[in-house]
């Protein structure tokens, strides 16, 4: 049961903007500790947020979160791994292969992230929907001055919150980064913008390479289905009551369109997709639907220090193509909470920990930018940062990688860092047998 708090708090320990994935795990690490955090959340939970596929190393965090039995007993729906059908050749992605015992999930996220922030309150975070942050004061660094304005009244109330550390967990609205300068756009020839809407009564793509309908979910799992499309790529997402279907396009082909043309845009693309408009077929679009995310692709110079981390998107924001934002949103919630506790503990190290952390997180997401788009190599990506990353990681992890690195032509930089590194494995994606193979489809 959701617990209500009424007045806000003049002061905190940490303050954290946002109650996504990063702001509430973030949460949940600082109460499970003892430490008290504040949680303002400027919409009212269950709020909507794309972003439905979760790789298998959630898990990782969902059990130090404590929450991975809640996420379990919620039945989402679970799916088997991948299938990509890029310029002509069609791979299959079997994580289980990999030495994941647990699956991935097609979760809605509305529900998905009312859990993870609920679980927070449960374990001792104080969270207030409706709050929206405006402004850190950082003139005094050991207390700074969060205001807001509280919308949950019928007239809105300005406040003001003091704390020692703020955790920007803002999502795409980079909250921090904007005050302070630090967002930057990754490269204009790499500004791509999505488009999604939701469809009802589709089939979906099941493990068996065939399509199914939804009746079939639990019998034969699903995959996640990505295929090219013109420079971009188009997702499918099969979820237990309706079906996530986005396109991923340069910003040139959607240049000057209103809405509805927007909206005409995206089902005449689906529709004339192969693959896609047979799963498709039987079912209807869900009408006003459509969301448009056009500021894509940043990243912020500095992400943490003495006083503050931006965590989960509001650091940073890698195509999503290999499904990296929650999990990387619950690593950045994992150590930037470890920097901090370790801080309070020890406050003359503050600025150490936090450049160990900015590092740290720079490299994560150096490493997702570098399998993602392979022109990220100049742009984005700290190379000297990257490839230390790539020898440290266990073989059948760095395997995985390789394979996945195959299935698109997107991640170019990620092979020639590899190879830079000396770690790239001798292996023949076609024939190592190792849990992707080029496929046919049934449909
Ligand atoms: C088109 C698209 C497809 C994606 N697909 C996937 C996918 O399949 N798998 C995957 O793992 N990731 C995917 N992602 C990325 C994923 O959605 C994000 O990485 C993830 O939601 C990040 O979590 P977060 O907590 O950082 O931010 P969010 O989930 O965005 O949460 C931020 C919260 O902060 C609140 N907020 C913002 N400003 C303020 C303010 N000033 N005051 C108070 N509150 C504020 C917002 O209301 C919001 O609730 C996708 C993203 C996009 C755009």
């Amino acid at each position: 049961m959701r617990l209500t708090e009424n007045t806000i708090p003049s002061y905190c320990t940490v303050l954290i903007i946002g109650g996504g994935p990063a702001g509430s795990s973030a949460a949940t690490y600082l109460a499970q500790s003892g430490i008290d955090a504040v949680v303002l959340e400027k919409s009212v939970f269950p709020r909507n947020q794309v972003g439905e596929s979760l790789i298998p190393n959630f898990w990782k965090f969902s059990d130090l979160l404590g929450v991975s039995e809640k996420i379990q007993q919620e039945g989402f729906v679970v799916k088997s791994g991948g299938i990509f059908a890029w310029n002509g050749q069609i791979r299959q992605v079997d994580f289980s292969k990999f030495g994941h015992s647990r699956p991935g999930l097609h979760v809605e996220r509305d529900i998905f992230d009312d859990l993870l922030l609920e679980h927070a309150q449960s374990c001792g975070a104080t969270v207030f929907n409706q709050v929206v942050v405006k402004n850190v004061d950082f003139s005094d660094p050991l207390q700074l001055r969060v205001s807001f304005t509280d919308k949950r009244g019928e007239a809105n109330a300005e406040g003001s919150i003091h704390c020692e550390y703020v955790i920007d967990a803002s999502g795409h609205s980079s909250f921090l980064a904007g005050q302070l300068g630090t967002r930057q756009t990754v490269s204009s020839n790499l500004n791509f913008l999505s488009i999604w809407g939701y469809f009802n009564n589709t089939q979906y793509l099941g493990v068996d390479r065939q399509s199914h309908t939804t009746d079939y979910l639990k019998v034969i799992p699903p995959v996640t289905f990505v295929m090219s499309y013109a420079d971009g790529w188009i997702w499918h997402i099969v979820l237990r009551e309706k079906t996530s279907v986005g396109l991923v396009v340069h910003t040139d082909r959607t240049k000057g369109m209103n809405k509805a043309q927007r909206e005409a845009f995206f089902k005449e693309t689906c529709l004339a997709a192969p693959y896609l408009n047979q799963l498709l077929a039987p079912g209807e679009y869900i009408e006003g639907s459509l969301h448009y995310r056009p500021d894509y692709s940043y990243y912020s110079t500095r992400i943490c220090s003495e006083n503050y981390y931006c965590i989960g998107d509001a650091a940073a924001f890698v195509d999503p193509i290999f499904s990296h934002g929650v999990q990387n949103a619950f690593y950045n919630a994992n150590i930037s909470t470890l920097a901090i506790k370790e801080s309070l503990k020890h406050r003359r190290n503050r600025g150490r920990y936090s450049q160990l952390c900015e590092s740290r997180m720079q490299q994560f997401y150096g490493f997702s930018r570098a399998l993602a788009l392979g022109d990220y190599g100049c742009n984005g990506v700290n190379r000297a940062l990257v490839k230390p990353l790539m020898k440290a990681m266990p073989p059948l992890e760095l395997e995985l990688l390789f394979l996945v690195s195959q299935v698109t032509n997107r991640s170019e930089n990620f092979t020639q860092l590899a190879r830079e590194s000396g770690v790239w494995p001798d292996l023949d994606p076609d024939t190592s047998g190792q849990g992707t193979e080029t496929i046919e489809l049934f449909l």
